[in-house]
């Protein structure tokens, strides 16, 4: 349930609202719009009744979120999220450009790689430095000494870190270093994470698990938005279906089905959604066609000597010819990539 009050409503009555809801074994959650302020009611709100709000002072309205997920939805706030950073934001009108290789491989590696991109005017970086591997025997990343050389390079380049957190024990430590946070495919439904990294209140890029459906990650995202942390991007990656030309099926329906349910930003990632390298830039520039609010795109500067992923990375020069044409397309969709 959602009760619409004006913007401007004197705070006692926004607190009598916010009180009556905690009175009834429920949980607020205000979601200041431009003209209206929305409060979100979460926990058993079947046993609401709209009339306990109606009549208190400054309450515009009471509408019923009939969706499974509420925090998320469009009922609860019509108005897309943007999510700011000091020098730029994401979910606006500015498309989100980040790469970078799968993994830290090294010192020299990263700092190579980060260096290339930030002269190309790349502001995130991508890197595993915990890497979740279907084999118990491939490369699991260097940890926390991937995370000092991310440091080094956040600091040295001025790029902002998006990295994998695995667990709860080495959330404290990525999220040191880490400017979003990136949840996994194969840690989506992991609830315990979710909810501890939303405390954090870091941004979060939320991966969509290979099996899981639009539903299922948007109840994801819910986890973390029931922390009171709104700053959650949605990724679109691939999912598992018959066809086996291509790693992964990237579906890209999932951009304009999210953008219809949810205000949050979704973006796009085309190499892990087709795993093979020659087909990442037609996958990146169908997803910023289909309205997607940003990429994340694996690059490396030796991609047959990578220790994950190389198969599907970009060279640093493909990278910056793709990247030209992206900003050619942005302009026509409406967007742009400073
Ligand atoms: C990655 O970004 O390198 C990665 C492991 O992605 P995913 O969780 O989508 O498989
Ligand atoms: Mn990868």
């Amino acid at each position: 349930m959602l009760v619409i009050m004006d913007l401007n409503s004197p705070r006692s009555d926004v607190e009598k609202v916010v009180e009556k809801i905690r009175s009834l074994g429920c949980t607020p959650h205000e979601i200041p719009g431009s003209s209206k302020l929305a409060i979100g009611i979460t926990g058993q709100t079947n046993k609401l009744d709209e009339e306990y709000f109606q009549l208190m002072p400054s309450v515009q309205e009471v509408v019923r979120v009939t969706k499974k997920y509420k925090l998320v939805s469009r009922q609860m706030k019509n108005e897309d999220t943007v999510i700011e950073f000091d020098n730029t934001e994401i979910g606006s009108q500015e498309l989100f450009i980040c790469a970078g290789p799968c993994s830290v491989e090294s010192r020299d590696q990263i700092h190579d790689i980060a260096g290339q991109l930030s002269e190309m005017g790349v502001k995130f970086l991508r890197a595993g430095a915990y890497k979740p591997r279907s084999s118990p025997y491939a490369f699991q990343g260097l940890k926390e000494k991937g995370l000092e050389y991310l440091a080094e390079v956040k600091v040295k380049y001025g790029l902002k870190i998006v990295t994998e957190v695995l667990n709860t024990e080495s959330l404290p430590a990525v999220a040191q270093t880490a400017d979003i946070l990136q949840i996994g495919a194969r840690n989506m439904q992991n609830f315990t994470l979710l909810v501890e990294a939303g405390t954090t209140k870091k941004p979060i890029l939320l991966k969509r698990g290979m099996s899981a459906t639009v539903e299922d990650l948007l109840l994801s995202a819910e986890y973390i938005l029931a922390q009171d942390n709104y700053n959650v991007i949605l990724c679109e990656r691939g999912i598992r279906t018959f066809e086996n030309s291509t790693r992964n099926t990237l579906d890209l329906n999932a951009v304009p089905v999210v953008k219809k349910h949810s205000h949050l930003p979704i973006i796009v990632d085309p190499s892990h959604g087709v795993g093979i390298w020659d087909k990442v830039p037609a996958m990146a520039m169908a997803s910023i066609a289909a309205g997607a609010d940003g990429l994340i795109i694996e690059v490396h500067h030796k991609p047959e000597e990578a220790l994950s992923d190389g198969y599907q990375s970009l060279t640093p020069g493909q990278f910056k010819s793709l990247l030209e044409k992206l900003k050619e397309l942005a302009q026509v969709v409406g967007r742009k990539i400073s």
